[in-house]
């Protein structure tokens, strides 16, 4: 048996008035998605617990079959993992977003979605000027990790830094940073950080040329989403599958690291909207010979409602169902015996452009069971809520497609 998990992240929404009060699920042309949705069982899920942030970390923890009530530490530590750095139980992890700083207030919260290779430059300057002696005195040990465009890491000693109030920079844009900043005591190595980072930042030659360019200059650190590191059970040892994890985000890439599932690395995935779907589906479809178990995460669509852009998320929908979904589906038909779940992890909607915590709408098709599809034709967020199975928490989805 193969099973294939496909998220599309923040791909739900709310009708939007620009589509005629349709969300962009009922807008897009997506026949692979509907073809397994009318051929298949339906439902919604509850991906995040109620004293939980709507993050994709926590939600995905879920898809996963991890309840985030008993495992999630914070969505720092989980990318920590996605790059192999290994942290001992002392130092806490924070994500570590470039943003652009203006007139005190958070003007970008990825500082003009900046390249992975300017961003590796500013990392670098970041360390070597906070190695200074007189910056150590100050802030103690403490080291950046370059990952992908604006997505990066700080791993530093201290275990009760994890109970710090820290504040995800994208619900932020436009707001004052002092009001998000207003720490005490042992606490406050953090904002002489994200400010000292201002001083490193400002004048380095990658955000004199971005300026020139006319783009955002990645000129502050923001810190957030810190924690100390996970312990997830072993997802073959409780599943007795082997599987991997396909995905362009850290974080997603550090939920498989802890889970012990294998991350296949896709050239091109970029979690942004210029992501090579082909590839992804490439991928996909070629790691189901090695892999009972397939996780394929698509950021874009996510990405869209943030920017509030439907055009983006109509396509990110549509190539996911062409490239990735179809491709999947051209070479799965070799095996006769499968599974594919379809869901995004939370809605991002474009009206709200940020993640909320409503049921999402899950699609369960199997081979086997063909006959036994439910009424529902199309995948939308309103049709799915009259789906036979019904409404369930997200750790037991894996469970429910093995069993
Ligand atoms: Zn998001």
């Amino acid at each position: 048996m193969k099973y294939v998990v496909l998220i599309g992240d923040g791909m739900s929404d709310y009708p939007i008035s620009e589509l005629n009060n349709k969300t962009p699920l009922e807008v897009a042309d997506k026949p692979n998605i509907d073809e397994l949705t009318k051929k298949g069982k339906t439902g919604q899920l509850k991906t995040v617990p109620d004293n939980l942030e709507p993050g994709s970390d926590v939600a995905n923890m879920s898809i996963l079959g991890y309840d985030p009530q008993k495992y999630y530490t914070g969505r720092g530590p989980l990318e920590t993992g996605s790059m192999g750095v290994r942290t001992t139980a002392d130092e806490v992890s924070f994500r570590c977003n470039l943003i652009t700083e203006e007139n005190g207030k958070l003007a970008d919260f990825n500082a003009g979605h900046i390249s992975s290779k300017e961003a590796t430059i500013l990392i670098d300057h970041l360390n070597k000027e906070f190695s200074k002696d007189f910056i150590l005195d100050k802030i103690g040990d403490g080291k950046f990790y370059s990952g992908i465009s604006y997505r990066h890491l700080f791993v530093k000693k201290g275990k009760n830094l994890s109970d710090l109030k820290t504040t995800p920079p994208h619900d932020i844009v436009g707001e004052k940073i002092d009001k998000y900043t207003e720490w005490n005591g042992e606490d406050l190595v953090i904002k002489d950080i994200m400010n000292y980072s201002k001083e490193v930042l400002k004048n380095h030659p990658v955000n004199k040329e971005r300026i020139a360019n006319d783009k955002k200059s990645a000129n502050m650190v923001w810190l957030w989403g810190q924690g100390l590191r996970p312990s997830l059970p072993n997802f073959t040892d409780i599943y007795g599958l082997n599987g991997s994890v396909i995905t362009g985000v850290d974080l997603l890439k550090g939920i498989g690291v802890f889970a012990g599932l294998t991350n296949i690395n896709v050239p091109g995935a970029t979690g942004y909207f210029d992501t090579d779907y082909k590839a992804k589906g490439k991928y996909a479809a070629n790691s189901l010979k090695d892999n009972d178990f397939l996780f394929v995460h698509i950021e874009a669509p996510d990405e869209a409602g943030h920017t509030g852009d439907i055009e983006e998320k109509l396509k990110a929908i549509e190539r996911i169902d062409k490239y990735v979904l179809g491709q999947i589906r051209d070479k799965i038909n070799d095996y006769d015996r499968y599974k594919i779940a379809i869901l995004p992890d939370h809605a991002t909607p474009i009206d709200i452009r940020t993640h909320t915590r409503d049921l999402v709408p899950l699609t369960i098709y199997s081979s086997l069971e063909e006959d036994f599809a439910d009424d529902v034709k199309i995948y939308t967020e309103k049709t799915l809520v009259n789906g036979s199975l019904g409404i369930d928490k997200a750790h037991k989805l894996v469970n429910r497609m093995i069993n």
